[in-house]
């Protein structure tokens, strides 16, 4: 741990600089997505649970890898590694802020929960923060399952994002997310979109649907598969999205 002196600390730690999800008041806390390097060398695998996600994602592209963007991410990653305490602490702080009051955050624009320990705080700054609402896509499902699902704060809400190794252990009802080559694709498919407003990942009917990043060669590696179908091939099973479409849990 943590050599306090050494740890690189942003000024603050929750952004709302994506326009779209600031004009519902949704602030954003990133890690880097799939894994990264300190600047001492160590690698951290960010996403554990990435699968057929990880080759065709959003956050190891473009804007997210612009030199002080990517520096900031990593900087978060580096808080959170060495001195957990002090990051938990700061983090509670600044949601202590009155701009924060019925707001919401998405936890992870980029990256997820990667470890129990880092899972738990998060779980604890909920419960400290009651007048704020919490929502995160995940794909580390064995640790929701033991740690979330049992009991978790009530103003925190969670989709499954399809794409991960874990997809073959969801169960019908779970509420899932999906990510399809097109917006129209979404409906046909008895998904719903959450284009209007990030919340309705959560919020909404389910199972959830939203369209791909737009980058040519994204696009192109996806091709009309969804990241539940990837995944499904890479994994040798059969794709059933009616599964989740028998529980609604909006
Ligand atoms: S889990 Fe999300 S952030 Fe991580 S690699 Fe997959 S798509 Fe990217």
């Amino acid at each position: 741990m943590t050599d306090e002196a050494t740890t690189v600390r942003p000024a603050r730690l929750l952004s709302n600089a994506n326009r779209n999800l600031a004009r519902h008041r949704i602030w954003t806390w990133t890690l880097p997505a799939l894994a990264a390097r300190l600047p001492d060398g160590r690698t951290v695998r960010t996403c554990e649970g990435a699968g057929a996600c990880a080759s065709l994602c959003f956050a190891r592209v473009g804007s997210y890898q612009f030199p002080a963007v990517k520096a900031r991410h990593i900087r978060n990653l580096q808080f959170v590694v060495d001195d957990l305490d002090g990051w938990e602490l700061a983090m509670a702080q600044e949601l202590s802020h009155q701009r924060f009051r019925a707001a919401a955050v998405r936890v992870h624009d980029s990256g997820d929960f990667f470890s129990d320990e880092y899972l738990c705080a998060w779980l604890r700054i909920m419960a400290a923060t009651p007048g704020t609402r919490f929502y995160a896509y995940t794909k580390e499902l064995p640790r929701f399952r033991r740690l979330v699902e049992p009991k978790s704060p009530p103003n925190f809400r969670w989709v499954y994002s399809l794409g991960s190794v874990h997809d073959a252990a969801l169960r019908p009802g779970d509420r899932v997310a999906d990510v399809f080559a097109e917006e129209s694709d979404i409906a046909a498919a008895g998904f719903h979109s959450q284009a209007e407003c990030d919340l309705l990942a959560v919020d909404g009917p389910a199972p959830v649907g939203m369209s791909a990043n737009a980058l040519p060669h994204l696009k192109r590696r996806q091709g009309r598969r969804t990241f539940g179908q990837l995944q499904a091939d890479q994994d040798g099973r059969t794709y059933r999205p009616a599964a989740f479409r028998t529980i609604d849990h909006a």
